[in-house]
């Protein structure tokens, strides 16, 4: 991901579920240097075991897997097109981004805007948790997206898909844009769920 341009200094963060707790990327570290052997081991109530301590986003990590049983890993950048969009005014809360095409439909999915509150603030929390059993992924006002996958391979192609998308948005602003229609969109969520 770092590769890819789609997280900077020491932006952005990672972790992936454990049978005993979380595995999870260390505060203030680029994602470019990741070191391994001090990846931040989180037990099952969020203590740290090994490692160096997690991002300061971690309560992010586990308001997500908290409300998706499913969920085997969580991605959470500042990619710079969905931080643009969450920037927007006038987006509709309930889902941000159109569904413009049919990859977006299926990794993605609907996408709420939770709204702005400052880094760290346990209330960010409290705004994700109700919409997280229904969504795998949510954009932060002003700030950027969490998705949650059944893997890590999952959560990281969602997330790529939806800064994709974010971008295609943005360079379609001022174009008349033709949408997949309500019924293409219900036959994709029918094809793959
Ligand atoms: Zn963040």
């Amino acid at each position: 991901m770092f590769q890819r341009g789609l997280t900077f200094g020491s932006a952005g963060n990672i972790s992936v579920r454990l049978e005993d707790g979380w595995l999870m990327t260390p505060t203030n570290v680029s994602l470019g240097e990741l070191d391994p052997a001090r990846l931040a081991h989180l037990g099952p109530d969020g203590q740290l075991l090994e490692g160096d301590a997690p991002t300061k986003e971690a309560f992010l990590h586990r308001v997500m897997y908290a409300g998706r049983t499913d969920a085997e890993a969580v991605v959470h950048l500042h990619s710079t097109h969905s931080v643009a969009v969450s920037c927007l005014a006038d987006l509709d809360p309930d889902d941000v981004l159109p569904p413009i095409t049919a990859y977006y439909v299926m990794r993605v999915g609907r996408l709420p805007l939770v709204p702005y509150f400052p880094p760290g603030d346990t209330k960010l929390a409290e705004a994700v948790r109700p919409l997280v059993g229904r969504h795998h992924a949510v954009l932060l006002a002003n700030h950027g997206p969490v998705v949650a996958g059944t893997s890590l391979t999952a959560a990281a192609g969602a997330i790529e898909e939806l800064e994709e998308t974010a971008r295609l948005f943005l360079l379609l602003q001022g174009h008349r844009v033709r949408s997949l229609t309500p019924a293409q969109v219900d036959e994709l969520r029918a094809r793959y769920g």
